[in-house]
Parts: structure tokens; sequence; C-alpha cells
């Protein structure tokens, strides 16, 4: 048996392997034997063979945005003459439509407006909730957070509180592009570290609410940066518990600031899925990423590990925005899921089973649930998702 024979067998049998066996694994593993080892967890850990899915609409409440990313396509500055803000009956609107269309999750993400305090928020949060108590709000990130709490002058723990209080259920694992400090620093030098990153996400989970963790790859990180974010976020796990998944995505290159630099190719993609599967002993789900690596891709990631294919995306403008054309219905994503071999089921946000799709006789028919993205969220053109005619 070599090293590397050895490293996947205690990962796929639930031992802890380190950052630099990750980092062997990812770049000297044979592809074949990596994708096996982490499929073996996935089977481990859900031996049901059920595959999940999510309906929910990702509502941008603002594009103003005062930190500028360079990857980002989706933001206008302050006083930019395309730069919006939705209003509250919009979103109380989008919210509604969702539901109609059997959404059980927003995700409220937006730029960092220099007048949203916490005050917005809980305005936002409380009037969704007051509308919808059953619509989960699974929502911002560490970095509207941080801004919120420097708007307002008050500590992350009194944001968090206050947010909590007015109806957030769990936080989205935006903003966490790359976490260690070169390459962040490279593509989003206006962002909190990513230390500060996850020092919000262990107050909220602190403080009870859960979250879940993503990673941007394809900007000019090397291999080793890319496994020591897995690193970064696998030891705020062992101490806090609240990642409920892990999703990794690549970076679009249209549209931005850092436009023709290098994408992570599709194979690099299902490596990384692969090892952080073996990787992450201590959180339980793996979603990987349709919208931007593509539906094949995205079916082939559910025979490397990945036990979840996320959202439908009734909604989405940020990642679109980059490029992303990526679009499909919910039949296609069930039948995705069943032609891989696995039973597709519908989840919420805590990964609960809503309906399971034995067979295709269990399938839902509402043939209005596809996605939708890519700037239709501009006041100009307000959607609706669902023709008239
Ligand atoms: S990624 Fe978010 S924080 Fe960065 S510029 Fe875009 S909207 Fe602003």
């Amino acid at each position: 048996m070599t090293y590397i024979d050895d490293i996947l067998q205690r990962g796929a049998d639930g031992g802890r392997i380190s950052a630099d066996e990750a980092l062997l694994l990812y770049t000297e593993a044979p592809l074949h034997p990596l994708g096996e080892a982490a499929d073996a967890v996935r089977r481990r850990r859900y031996p049901d063979g059920v595959v999940t899915y999510l309906i929910d609409r990702n509502i941008n409440y603002t594009n103003v945005c005062v930190t500028a990313c360079k990857f980002c396509a989706f933001y206008r500055a302050p006083k930019h003459s395309e730069g919006w803000s939705h209003s509250l009956e919009e979103i109380l609107r989008r919210c509604g439509e969702a539901i109609d269309l059997g959404a059980t999750q927003v995700m409220l993400q937006g730029g960092h407006h220099p007048e949203y305090g916490v005050e917005y928020y809980e305005t936002m949060f409380s009037a969704v909730k007051a509308a919808y108590p059953g619509l989960v709000i699974h929502s911002i990130g560490p970095s509207e957070i941080m801004h919120m709490a420097r708007v307002s002058n008050v500590s992350i723990e009194e944001a968090v509180g206050r947010i909590k209080a007015a109806g957030l259920d769990s936080i989205a694992g935006a903003g966490a592009e790359m976490l260690p400090t070169r390459p962040r620093h490279a593509i989003a030098p206006l962002k909190e570290s990513g230390e500060r990153w996850l020092e919000v996400m262990e107050v909220a989970h602190g403080l009870g609410v859960e979250s879940t963790a993503t990673m941007m790859m394809g900007t000019g990180e090397t291999n080793a940066e890319r496994i020591e974010h897995l690193r970064m976020i696998r030891n705020v796990q062992d101490r806090t518990g609240g990642f409920r998944a892990f999703i990794p995505w690549t970076y679009q290159p249209e549209n931005n600031h850092l436009k023709g630099r290098t994408q992570a190719t599709s194979l690099e993609y299902l490596r990384l899925i692969a090892v952080a599967r073996l990787f992450f002993d201590n959180v339980n789900h793996l979603q990987s990423s349709w919208l931007t690596t593509g539906k094949d891709v995205g079916q082939l990631t559910l025979h490397m590990g990945v036990d979840d294919l996320g959202s439908i995306m009734l909604e989405e403008n940020v990642i679109s925005s980059a490029g992303a054309r990526h679009r499909s219905n919910l039949h296609e994503l069930i039948w995705l899921i069943r032609s891989a071999g696995r039973i597709p089921a519908q989840r919420d946000t805590l990964y609960r089973h809503l309906r399971v799709h034995h067979t295709p006789a269990d399938d839902p028919t509402d043939d209005r649930v596809r996605s939708h993205v890519s700037s239709i969220a501009m006041p100009s053109r307000a959607l609706p998702l669902v023709s008239a005619s």
C-alpha cells in the first residue's frame, strides 16, 4: 500500500487527515481512487442513497456597495447611475412569489450599502417573518454583519443578537471567497480578513445561529492556498460545530476587474470536492455548484462525495452577472440526481427530507419551478417568475 492509498483509506474510514495529506491527495492522488474514497464517506454518512435539493430564491435588496471586490460584477458604487435598492414591498412580493412556487427558504443578500445598519436588517427580516412566518431566512454573511455593525456602531455580538431576534434563522456562507490572506487581498482588498470572517461565524455559532461555508476557486490562488482555506474552516468547526455544509464554487470571469484571470478547471473542481469530503470529517453536508460548473460536472460530483445539489435558483443575480449561464428546472435537477444512481429528495434548510422521489411517479408536476438568473432583479424589469399566459 502506498502512502496515498493509506491516506485515502483512513479518510474513507472516517479518520482525520492533515492539511499536508489533503494537499498531497489534491495534487497527486489518482482521480478514480480519490473519488471512490470520497464517495465511501458519502455512503457511510447517507446509506439511504438520497441526494437532496432545495427550492429557494436569492433576493438581492441592493447592488450598492462600498467594498468594490475585484471579482464582483454585481455591485455599483454609491451614487452610480445603475445603483438600485428594492423597496420592502418589492422584497415581500418576491418572497410571496417564491412561496407560491414551493420555496422554503430565501437568501437575502446585497451590497454593503453605506446607510444600511442593523436597523435596516431588523426591519427587513421582521417584515418577512410577519408576512411569511414559515419562510426560512437563510441570509447575509459575515461581511454584511461586519458592515451593519460598523454603520450602527455596535458590536458583532449585538448585531447578530438583534437580527436573530428580528427573524434571521441562519447565515449563508457567502463572502468567504478565499480565506488565506494573499489571495483574499488580491481579489477583495477592502473586505475583512479571512480570520475576521471566521471570527464573525464563530460569534454567530456561539449565539445559536448556524451557517454554511463557501469557497470561490479560480482567481489565481495556489493549490496550497485552496487547502489552507479548508483547514481554516475545519479549525473553527472543531470548536463550534456550526457549519452545516461546505459549498465550493468556481469564479466566473465576466464583467469584473479580474476578467481574464485563471479559472478552476472541471477536474480541479472535482478533485477539490473529493478532498473536501475526505478532509471535513466534522462537516455533515457537501454541496456542489451546478450553477457555476455546469450540470454535467454537478452530476459527476455526486460520485465524488456530494450529497446535496443545492438550489433550483428561482432567482440569482450575483454570480450570473459575472457570466454563469447555466439554468435548470425541477424536473431536470431531479433527473440529474436519479440518473446518477441516487434517490432525489427535496430538503429544507436543516437538511430534513420534505419529499423523497423514490420513483418518477413521486416526482412533482409543477413545471413553473425553474431557474431565473441574471439581471432580472433590476427594478426596471420587475419579474414575474410566473408568466400571466
Ligand atoms: S462581492 Fe459583495 S462585498 Fe464584494 S463588491 Fe460584490 S456586493 Fe460588494
